[in-house]
This record gives C-alpha cells, sequence and structure tokens, in this order.
C-alpha cells in the first residue's frame, strides 16, 4: 500500500472517530475481495514507540501486499502519549494482565495496567470492524509482543525491565479474538 495513504489511515484510525474509519476498510476490502491485515504501527513507520522512534520494516509492508493494511499503536489508543515512559508487564502472559491477574508498570513506578488493558480492547475492536483475520506485530513489546514481551525486571540490578518469553497485551486479545498473529522477527 502506498506509504503517504498508511499515514493518512493511522492518523484517522487513532481520532474519536476511528471505529467508522475502521468500518470503511472494511467495505473497501470486502468490496475489492483483499484480506485486511493488522499491523503494529512501528513498523509502518509511524515514530510511536516509547522513545519517539519508528521501527519501519519493508519486508513486513511486503507481506501485506495485496491486503488492506490496518495500522495500529495500542498504547497510543490506550491513551499513552509519545514518547512515553516505558512499560512492562507483572507477568509475561499478556492474557494475565486481561485478565486482572497481573497488571504492568511503567518506569516511574506509576500504574500502567488500565491504559494496556483499554488500548489492546481498542485495537480488537477496531481490527473485528474491519474484518481482519491477520496481524504482523512488533516482536518483544508489553502490548505487540507475540511470543516474546518485556516484564518488570526481576532483580534492580538488570534495570528496569527484562525481554522474556511471553506475549503483550494486544496480542493476546487478537489471538482471543481468532486473528493469527505473525511478528516482524526482531
Ligand atoms: S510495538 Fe505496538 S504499542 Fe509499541 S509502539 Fe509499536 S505499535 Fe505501538
Amino acid at each position: 500500500m502506498d506509504p503517504a495513504l498508511i499515514r493518512e489511515r493511522f492518523a484517522k484510525l487513532h481520532d474519536p472517530r476511528g471505529a467508522d474509519h475502521a468500518a470503511e476498510i472494511g467495505a473497501r476490502a470486502r468490496s475489492l475481495g483483499q484480506v485486511v491485515v493488522v499491523i503494529s504501527a512501528c513498523l509502518c513507520g509511524e515514530p510511536v514507540r516509547w522513545d519517539g522512534e519508528d521501527r519501519r520494516s519493508g519486508s513486513v509492508l511486503e507481506r501485506a501486499a495485496g491486503a488492506q493494511v490496518l495500522p495500529l499503536c495500542p498504547e497510543l489508543l490506550g491513551g499513552l502519549g509519545c514518547p512515553r515512559p516505558r512499560v512492562a508487564l507483572g507477568s509475561p502472559d499478556g492474557g494475565a494482565v486481561l485478565d486482572g491477574a497481573a497488571g504492568a508498570r511503567d518506569e516511574h513506578d506509576q500504574d500502567a495496567t488500565a491504559a494496556l488493558v483499554r488500548g489492546a480492547a481498542r485495537a480488537t475492536e477496531l481490527a473485528l470492524l474491519c474484518g481482519a483475520t491477520r496481524a504482523i506485530l512488533k516482536q518483544g513489546s508489553p502490548s505487540c509482543g507475540t511470543r516474546e514481551t518485556h516484564v518488570l525486571a526481576s532483580e534492580p540490578t538488570v534495570g528496569f525491565s527484562e525481554r522474556v518469553a511471553g506475549v503483550g497485551v494486544a496480542a493476546a486479545a487478537l489471538r482471543r479474538a481468532g486473528l493469527s498473529l505473525e511478528d516482524d522477527g526482531a
């Protein structure tokens, strides 16, 4: 897809009328006989990471050739800003955060649980509104990680967080909603 169109789509999906726009994308995909693929917005080139950078991946975008791209950042959708403090989970299972069995905190020791759960729910709502069946997500993120995520460090000497085997909160929600998950291979 044209990068300018993806950028315009990202902006519309993250404004208060994002649901209307997701429905329009779904209708367009159906009329063209295309599938809709959720892609982490940072992989699409949007500078939405905690540090204000992006992780544009040409190979990820190639994998979505011939599909309608749904560029989403669950952490922005949950109300977190950019740049923002890093966030880590209290459990490597994002599903446990969704279920209230674990939480999340930022590097200033503020509770980030509600923002991550809210962002996961909104990302899932938008994905379902347009009939997305597949998602390509940023590996290692507390929201988007599909096989690895970040948890709060087990010891202060390790730093704020550790990357471990697990799944992020939004990835867990999208999987529960029936989407097949892939990662960027990073
Ligand atoms: S990994 Fe997910 S939550 Fe983090 S910046 Fe990228 S799209 Fe946003």
